[in-house]
Formats: C-alpha cells, structure tokens, sequence
C-alpha cells in the first residue's frame, strides 16, 4: 500500500494556507484542517504548491550521448527543478524518428521513474529534412506520441512542413518548429547586432527566426492545424505570433528561461556557456519575451535543456556547442524575472509552466489543477530562500549551467508524481 501524504497549510497557487491529502495517487481532499490517520505530515507553512510542471522541451540524450546525460540523469534533475513530466527532443542517435526508438525513451522513463517522459518524434527521417518520418507509427506506440519536431534543426522545406501540418491532424498531433532559417544562420555564433561586428562573430539575425515563424503561421493556418513554435527569442517573434492568435491561428509558443533573464552582451565574454540556439538576444528582446508571456501571447515556459560535456562546451567560442541547462533552475529563473517584478502571479505560473505545456502535449494525466480526484502530482516551492548556484551539486551529468555562482530566488522543496515523492527537503527521494 502507498504512503499517504497531509500536506498542511501549503499556499495553493500562492493563495490562504490550505491542506492536501495525497492518496492512492490521487489528490484525495483539500481544505483546512484535514486530519488523515497513518499519513506521512507535512509542514507546507510559506510554501506554494503548484501542480507538477511539464516541460515541452528537454533534451536527455539518450540512446547515443550518454556521455552528457541518460534518461535517468535528466529525469533526476528534472524532479529536483518540480517537473513531473518531461517532453524528450528527438535529436538522440539513433534519431527518435521510428516506433522503436521512441518506445525506448518512454520505456527508460518509466523505468527510471523520477518524472514521466513523452518522447518527441522527429518530423523527418533522420533530421534530415528530406522526407517525412513515421509520424503514424510513432503516434500508434506505447509512446502515443502527440509532439512531432526536428528540433535542433528547422524544418525549412515549406513543402515537407505543409505535410507534416496535414498529417498530425489524424491524430491531434502538434507540429514543434525550431525556426531558423538555415541560409541565413550560415556559420551564425550570436546575435546579429553592433556587438557581433565588434566581437568579429558571425551574426544570427533575428529576421532568420522571424521569417520561418511567419511563414509556418501561414502554413498552419492554410492547412488548418496545430502549430508550437520552440524557443522564441526575438520581440519581432512575439509579435508575430499575437498577430497570428488574433487571426485565429491554431498556433502556440514557448519562451525559455535563459532567454528570459540573459542578454547578448554575455557574449563579450567569450565563455561559451552562453553559446546558445537560438542566441541571446537585446534587452529590448528580453523585454519582448516578458510582456508576451505575460499577456498569454506566449504559452508556455520551456527549457530547453541541454546538456553538454565538459569537451563540448569548455573550447574556443567557435567551437563549442550550442546550448545550456535548465530543469533545475527554470522555477527560480521564473520567479526571479516575472513573479517578483509582479507579471505574473503563481496562478499563472502554474498555467504557463504546468496546464498549457500539458495541454499542447495532450498528457492527459499532468497539468490538472489541485483538485480532489486530480492525479497527485505536486510541487511544493519555497518562495522566500535564496541559494547559489553550484554547478557541482546538479542531478544532470553536466555543468553547463549559466547561472554557475549566481544567487536565486526560490527552492523545490518537495516533489510529488502521483503521490509518491521523488524529492523531499530539496532532495532526491
Ligand atoms: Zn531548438
């Protein structure tokens, strides 16, 4: 029989301290002055509890790059930053682009069983952008994949994007577009600006990202599908897309922690721990990427997590990999940049990092609100303690992390997947 769980007077989203009991899986009461014989109790005093959160986007590198982290490393830190659900990228090798592979990652994420894992499917074979994965059979799986994208790469061919669109609609699939327009990134190191002349790095123009999410807006809308846009970075992005909503286009978008708080001018220091894809943009950008997360314009936070070794990342600027990390910080990251300045209440925290990701998804089981009945997935956040960052004490088997030395707000104090607890006192269970 599972332990039963009393939470006590925890702020639920932020509101009056109300009681949980967590049960068979399920959240089995709510209210004040809950009494629950043999439960395992909780003090929740000044902590806010928020439904589990879902990660749309999460690189774990398993099969192929075990090197920079498994499915059970990143699950790990995926708990420890309050994610009961994660979204893994197909960009592994061999490439999530079959039945086979993408029944694997599930298969791992269930095994390890820190935070359920929803593979991504490759939109083509391969990444390749040369002709349409098995989108049907990787939808059929056990995986039941409903997430489709070449993430890492852009599905730049406007005729192979109009078919995967079309195809997904059997299946209430989401295309997830990395928009980049690969001619324009030729050789492109960091955002494209005064500071990339001065620096003598190749420029990443925000128009290369701006140009795919309109044009995919157009595919969408002419084909009548769904359509997420990954990682958006540029205020021109964010306008677009409001553009696109107000007309009614089935189209979501997300925004990543690091785009939320870094700027460009970190790369004037040429550490490539702030070599990312897409870069860091302006503060005017940043800005941008607020205020449309704010205004719902933007969905959903994500990740984008991604891990590197040591050899990948700890070379000249030019050389190293694109990408840092993220689950573990993502909360505070949020906190720090739309909570505290007042953007957002924790209402809509848990909209925009918990229900929205899971609905774009379609996981059933994840992203409900804290009701009775509702599987008991739950995070418990303690708003009000600051910590460093040090890289050395992360579940992930990497330390790209940008925030190495920085002070944060905020701490996972404990992490729950249907009832049963995968972090407690700030630590794996
Ligand atoms: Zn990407």
């Amino acid at each position: 029989m599972s332990t039963t769980y009393l939470i006590q007077n925890a702020s639920l989203l932020g509101g009056d301290p109300t009681d949980l009991v967590l049960r068979d899986g399920v959240v089995a009461e709510v209210g004040t002055g809950l009494q629950a014989d043999g439960a395992e109790v909780l003090d929740a005093t000044g902590l806010v509890a928020l439904p589990g959160l879902v990660d749309l986007h999460t690189h774990l590198r398993e099969p192929g790059r075990e090197d920079a982290e498994t499915v059970e490393s990143g699950t790990r830190a995926a708990a420890l930053g309050g994610f009961t659900a994660v979204h893994a990228m197909a960009n592994t090798e061999p490439v999530a682009d079959t039945a086979g592979v993408v029944e694997q990652v599930w298969r791992l994420g269930r095994e390890a069983g820190f935070c359920d894992v929803y593979p991504v499917g490759a939109v083509t074979v391969g990444l390749q952008g040369e002709r349409l994965a098995e989108l049907g059979a990787m939808a059929d799986s056990a995986a039941r994949v409903r997430v489709f994208s070449d993430d890492g790469k852009c599905v730049s061919d406007a005729v192979l994007m109009r078919r995967a669109l079309e195809y997904v609609k059997a299946f209430d699939g989401v295309v997830a577009q990395h928009a980049q327009e690969p001619r324009l990134t030729e050789g492109a190191q960091m955002n494209e600006g005064e500071l990339s002349g001065r620096l003598g790095l190749t420029g990443w123009p925000a128009v290369a990202e701006e140009a795919v999410i309109a044009r995919d807006c157009l595919l969408a809308e002419h084909v009548g599908s769904r359509l997420h846009v990954c990682h958006v970075s540029t205020a021109g992005s964010v306008q677009i897309v409001r553009e696109a909503k107000a007309r009614g286009v089935d189209v979501t978008a997300e925004a990543c922690p690091h785009h939320l708080i870094l700027t460009d001018e970190l790369a004037a220091t040429y550490d490539p721990i702030y070599k990312v894809n897409p870069p860091l943009r302006t503060r005017a950008d940043v800005e941008a990427l607020r205020g449309g997360l704010a205004d719902g314009t933007i969905d959903i936070v994500a990740t984008d997590h991604a891990p590197h070794p040591h050899e990948d990342k700890d070379c000249e600027w030019a050389a190293a990999a694109f990408g840092m990390l993220g689950l573990e910080t993502a909360l505070s990251i949020v906190q720090e940049t739309m909570v505290d300045p007042g953007l957002l209440d924790w209402a809509g925290v848990a909209e925009r990092m918990s229900h929205a990701p899971a609905r774009i998804g379609r996981v059933a089981d994840h992203g409900q609100p804290l009701a009775v009945g509702a599987p008991a997935n739950v995070v418990l956040y303690d708003p009000a303690v600051r910590r460093t960052v040090d890289p050395a004490r992360s579940a992930s088997l990497s330390r790209n992390t940008p925030y190495r030395g920085m002070e944060l707000p905020g701490r996972v104090v404990a992490t729950f997947l249907r009832g049963r607890p995968t972090v407690l006192d700030g630590a794996l269970v």
